[in-house]
């Protein structure tokens, strides 16, 4: 078993961290949020008073944080975590953030002997809290086979994407990818209610036709269809609508490097946008349901 130190235990990093003591590890946590803390505590964690104080003999630390400007900020920022860690922890990132940051902090701490993996997930809040989370690593080999002893713990499939910052390149890709299907799910849902349909009767015909997709499915923009969905829990997060304008802007970012045509992924950011200025910044990403919905 290892020593973990863990920071950020929002909707996804508290899960985790929880998995992490579930599977056995000594864990160190450390949020700003005091609740968070003490929920991990009573799990079975224990907390520091100091954020440096999660590298003490800490074979792995983890974060979990909002964007890279945290990222960048807790690592290589003032008395940033480069100036504690030992060159025996491996510092794995799991935020989802721009890949010039983590490849900026990889070799900050790289410079300083600390190895490093940006391993941004996939799975949402359900799938951190089942343990199922898909992780997508990016990193040398011997540091991805490092990360995978720990990974497994708090996961179910873990790739390896290339380099670091690739892990954020594939998981903006997918994001971007979640956010035109959630889109499309709800307008296509939206004009079957107009027509007079049952939303559960039609999304059972489409999950059973070529229109079947992972919103549909497992978490249904339209209140009522599936019971645990964010959608029927008045849209509590969840995966915010400010966390996939940001993922948004990222592949905006990204398309432009590379002069790539994403002409549905700039649509969807600016409905993301569009709801952030309508102050559903803190609702889950599937409200975007009420865009159509709200007459
Ligand atoms: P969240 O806002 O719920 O949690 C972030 C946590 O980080 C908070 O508890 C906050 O207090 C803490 N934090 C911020 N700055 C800190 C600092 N300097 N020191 C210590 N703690 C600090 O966000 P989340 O939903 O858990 O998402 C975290 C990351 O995971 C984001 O990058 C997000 O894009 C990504 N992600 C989220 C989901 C999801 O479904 N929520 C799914 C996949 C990936």
């Amino acid at each position: 078993m290892a020593k973990i130190g863990f920071i950020g235990l929002g909707n996804m990093g508290g899960p985790m961290a929880c998995n992490l003591v579930k599977a056995g590890h000594t864990v160190t946590v450390f949020d700003l949020s005091d609740d968070a803390m003490a929920h991990l505590a009573e799990q079975g964690a224990s907390t520091a008073s100091d954020v440096t104080q999660v590298c003490d003999g800490a074979d792995y630390v983890i974060s979990m944080l909002p964007a890279g400007k945290h990222v960048r900020a807790i690592y290589c920022g003032e008395n940033g975590l480069i100036n504690h860690l030992s060159t025996h922890t491996l510092v794995i990132d799991c935020s989802t953030i721009d890949a010039e940051s983590a490849q900026f902090v990889g070799k900050a701490l790289s410079d300083a002997g600390v190895s490093f993996v940006d391993a941004p997930v996939s799975g949402g809040v359900a799938g951190a809290a089942a343990g199922t989370l898909t992780f997508i690593v990016g990193g040398s080999q011997n540091d991805f086979d490092g990360a995978n002893k720990v990974l497994p713990d708090m996961g179910k499939n873990i790739f390896h994407a290339g380099e670091i910052g690739a892990g954020q390149v594939a998981k903006i890709c997918n994001n971007m990818l979640l956010s035109i299907l959630m889109a499309g799910t709800s307008e296509a849902l939206q004009m079957g209610i107009d027509h007079g349909l049952d939303p559960k009767v039609l999304s059972e015909i489409m999950l059973n036709s070529s229109g079947r997709n992972w919103t549909l499915e497992l978490y249904n923009p339209c209140p009522d269809v599936l019971e645990n969905a964010p959608s029927s829990n008045d849209y509590k997060p969840g995966f915010m609508v400010d966390l996939m304008a940001k993922d948004l802007g990222l592949a905006q970012q990204a398309a432009q490097q590379t002069n790539s045509a994403t002409p549905m992924g700039a649509l969807a950011k600016n409905l993301y946008n569009l709801m952030q200025n309508q102050g559903k910044g803190s609702e889950d990403f599937s409200a975007i349901f009420k865009l159509f919905s709200e007459k």
